[in-house]
Formats: C-alpha cells, structure tokens, sequence
C-alpha cells in the first residue's frame, strides 16, 4: 500500500513546481486492520451473552416467572452463566488493554514456581475434580525459584491449568515440570486433552483465536487468556511455546528468569 502527498514547491510566493512523496503504508494498514477486527471481535462476543441475557430476561417478564417457576429457574441460570461470561470477558480486556498500554507494573520479587502453583490448583482443583482429571505438580517440587510478579505469574498459571483442565476429556491428567536452561527456568503444563492441530498451532496465542468456538464458549472462554499468557510472560522478559499432537495432548510451556 502507498500513500501519495502532492507537495507545492514555492519560492517567492510562486508556484515552482509539484514534488510527489510517496509513503508506504503497509504497516500503518496492517495495523489498522489488526485494530478494526479486534473491535468487531470484540463487539461480537459482548453482544452474544447480552442478547442471551436479554431474551432469557424478556421471557422471564412475559410469564414464564408465574405460569412455570421450574422453567424460570432454569432461565435465571442461564442468564447469571451469560452474566459470568460476559464479566469475565471484561475483565479479560482490562487486563490485555493494561498489558498493551504498558501501564502494567510488574512488582517483581524471588518466587517459588511450586508455591504458585499450588495456589493455581487450590483455585482450579474443584473444575478438575469434576470432570475426574488429576493434576500434578510434583515436577516442582524443589524447582529453582523464579523473578516474578507473584500475581501475575499466577495469572499465568491459572490460565494455562484452566486450558488445560477445558481441553481435556474425563479421566484425563495433566502435569507440571520446571527444567533450568542457562538463566532461565522452563515450566511446562502438560495434558492428555484433545490437542490442536498443527495448522492452528502458530496463531494459538493470538486474541480471539480459537480452534473450536463453539466449544470453547461452551467451556466459558473468552479467547484471550493465551494472549494474556504470551503478554505477561514477555514482560518478564520470558517466552511461550506449544507442542502438541491432536487425540493425544499438549504441552504449553513459558520461560522467565532464574532468581
Ligand atoms: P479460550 O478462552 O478459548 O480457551 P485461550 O486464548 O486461552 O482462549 O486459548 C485459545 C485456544 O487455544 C482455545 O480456544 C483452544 O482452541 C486452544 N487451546 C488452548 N489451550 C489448549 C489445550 N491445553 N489443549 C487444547 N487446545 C487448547
């Protein structure tokens, strides 16, 4: 993409000539384009669990409320689940919107990888214990200590377990390891879940991409939590991968600095 300016070449209050100045462009559109899709994204899943709500909300109000308390109950349901989306949702874009406007500040101080972890799997460990997955953390056990924003690593965590819990069928495990290379600890989350694709795999981290959206929403995502990961995490100064195999499982590992 180009940009074209006419610029008028005056001496003496006399037109001289023209000078065309070309911009390229690119870059600035590519952005722009990046901007305008997140704006739909975004618009699209706020509108979502609202029109939900507010159709669940109009039936309760035309009569289902009286004539079937039963049926109203399951409405008011469906309309606090939608509710929770929509204000996890939001707080999934404070968050990135804080990340990306570098007004993020990390408080960071020596972390024990394990004790975070342990607060992640106090949070998730009910999720996991209803769908009959195991979770294990042993692999921290004695693993070298990090620098950290404590908070934000267990966001990190969090993030990466509650995937890993949603991708993974019943009866499934999933595991935590931590390995030291030069400067830098490697931690890794690992499941037996439903894997993804290769193709998908490069733009995984991406905001609001997802491989399957029905199932993800079915699941409560917000298609944002790998971007909130991958942001973090570079602010850390650290790095986030993937290696998985669909059917079998994945592994989401980051890096950050050894304390
Ligand atoms: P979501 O809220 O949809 O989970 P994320 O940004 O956390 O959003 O993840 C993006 C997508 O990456 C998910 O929708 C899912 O398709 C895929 N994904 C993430 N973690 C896993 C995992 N552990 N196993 C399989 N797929 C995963």
């Amino acid at each position: 993409h180009v940009l074209t300016h006419w610029v008028p070449l005056v001496d003496n209050g006399e037109l001289q000539g023209v000078v065309a100045v070309f911009h390229d462009i690119t870059d600035l559109t590519r952005l722009e384009n990046i901007r305008r899709d997140f704006v739909a994204n975004v618009s699209h899943e706020l509108r979502t669990p609202v029109t939900v709500i507010k159709g669940y909300a109009e039936a309760l109000i035309d009569g289902a409320m009286e004539t079937d308390p039963e049926r109203a109950r399951k409405f008011v349901g469906i309309i606090l689940s939608h509710s929770e989306r929509l204000a996890a949702l939001i707080g999934d874009l404070l968050t990135l919107s804080q990340l990306e406007a570098g007004s993020m500040n990390l408080e960071k101080t020596t972390v024990r990888p394990e004790q975070v972890a342990k607060r992640a799997m106090e949070l998730l460990q009910p999720k996991a214990a209803r769908k009959g997955i195991t979770i294990d953390c042993s692999g921290l056990s004695g693993a070298q200590s990090v620098l950290a924003d404590p908070g934000r690593l267990e966001q990190v965590l969090v993030n990466l377990l509650d995937n890993a819990i949603k991708y993974t069928p019943e009866g499934g495990a999933i595991s935590f390891s931590a390995a030291v290379k030069e400067n830098m600890v490697r931690i890794g989350v690992k499941d037996t879940g439903v894997g993804i694709p290769p193709k998908d795999l490069p733009r995984i981290f991406e905001r609001f991409y997802r491989v399957d959206t029905a199932r993800s929403r079915d699941e409560g995502g917000t298609g944002l939590g790998l971007s909130i990961v991958k942001h973090i995490v570079q602010l850390h100064g650290g790095a986030v991968g993937v290696e998985s195999e669909p059917g079998k499982g994945s592994e989401f590992w980051f890096t950050i600095k050894k304390a």
